[in-house]
């Protein structure tokens, strides 16, 4: 990789670059090795002209928004990380339509809504993500996902090309979108809300951030509920069955607030939560006959 080159395109573009940095300080659950280098996103034409340098020197790439569903490799990432975060975040109202370009934070978007009267967002309050991040993942809770409100999104192509997709074509399922299948890029979100009472959005969404401070480890990092949702049961009803709550492996802990949540208690590292994943879910198994899947993205 020609770091020289790389640094010189950004600045042509206006992105910053820091070479070989901790992906740990990037991930919410503050564990992960090095990356060669991390360049924050600005725009979808600086995204599309650094992930076309990327392909045609045969440099690897990877996408983060605010890593808060991310397993970062002990090792690290022997290539580029694309940070879609604060310097690409624009929030835009008009009527009863925002748009949010990738890397806005979901609570950012969800507080705009809310200061314009508009409903929809209030139970996404608290996911701690980007809205680029929500889409890829269908980020959802209390009984509301993206996909209830998104319309279309702009993304980057296989080929560079930045092109808008409708809802329709999003494949949306539960922590499910066509971007977790292909090499797109989210550049921006369009969702539709409903006009409100914003003292009762307000009051809406201040229930559902007690709702997760009294049952969520928020004071330990985590990557959020560690398993997906198995049909027919709730992974941390079955840890529970299984007696696995406190169970550690070295700094990872099953936390003990809530056993959906796989926690670092301050120095575990990729190889602790990888191991107590993998023990949870061959007990779990065994003595259930669920399949418990990882809900976060690995990234390595
Ligand atoms: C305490 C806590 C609570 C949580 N609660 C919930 C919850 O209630 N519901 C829920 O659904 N999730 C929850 N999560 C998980 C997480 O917050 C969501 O999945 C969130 O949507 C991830 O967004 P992100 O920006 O952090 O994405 P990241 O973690 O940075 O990335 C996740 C994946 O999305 C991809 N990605 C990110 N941005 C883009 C983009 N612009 N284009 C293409 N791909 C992209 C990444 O490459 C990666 O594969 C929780 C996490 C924590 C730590």
């Amino acid at each position: 990789m020609n770091l020289d080159e790389l640094t010189r395109l950004c600045g042509k573009l206006g992105c910053r670059i820091t070479p070989e940095c901790s992906l740990s300080e990037y991930i919410t659950f503050r564990f992960g090795g090095p990356c060669r280098a991390l360049i924050s996103v600005n725009s979808a034409k600086s995204a599309a002209e650094l992930i076309k340098y990327m392909k045609d020197n045969s440099i690897r790439y990877g996408v983060l928004g605010r890593g808060s569903n991310i397993i970062a490799s002990d090792e690290g990432f022997d290539g580029v990380i694309l940070l879609f975060g604060s310097d690409f975040a624009r929030i835009e109202i008009n009527g009863n339509t925002i748009r949010c370009d990738a890397g806005a934070l979901l609570a950012s978007a969800c507080v705009h809504a809310q200061q314009a009267s508009l409903s929809g967002m209030e139970n996404l309050f608290g996911i701690p993500g980007t809205v680029g991040g929500a889409l890829y993942m269908n980020a959802g809770a209390y009984g509301s996902e993206i996909k209830d409100i998104v319309v279309s999104a702009q993304y980057i192509d296989s080929d560079c090309v930045i092109r808008t997709i409708d809802k329709e074509d999003m494949q949306l399922s539960y922590r499910h979108s066509i971007f977790s299948d292909s090499q797109s890029v989210i550049t921006s979100v369009t969702m539709q809300l409903t006009e409100g009472n914003a003292d009762e959005i307000k009051a809406a969404m201040n229930e559902c951030m007690a709702k997760r401070s009294s049952k969520q480890p928020l004071e330990y990092p985590s990557a959020g509920s560690t398993f997906k949702r198995p049909e027919g049961s709730y992974a941390s009803l079955l840890i529970d069955q299984c007696g696995l709550k406190g169970m550690t492996c070295g700094g990872a802990m099953v936390s003990e607030k809530h056993s959906g949540f796989v926690i670092n208690k301050g120095y575990a590292t990729c190889a602790d939560v990888l191991e107590l994943c993998s023990k949870v879910q061959d007990i779990v198994k065994e003595k259930t006959g669920y399949v418990l899947e990882l809900e976060p993205v690995i990234l390595k």
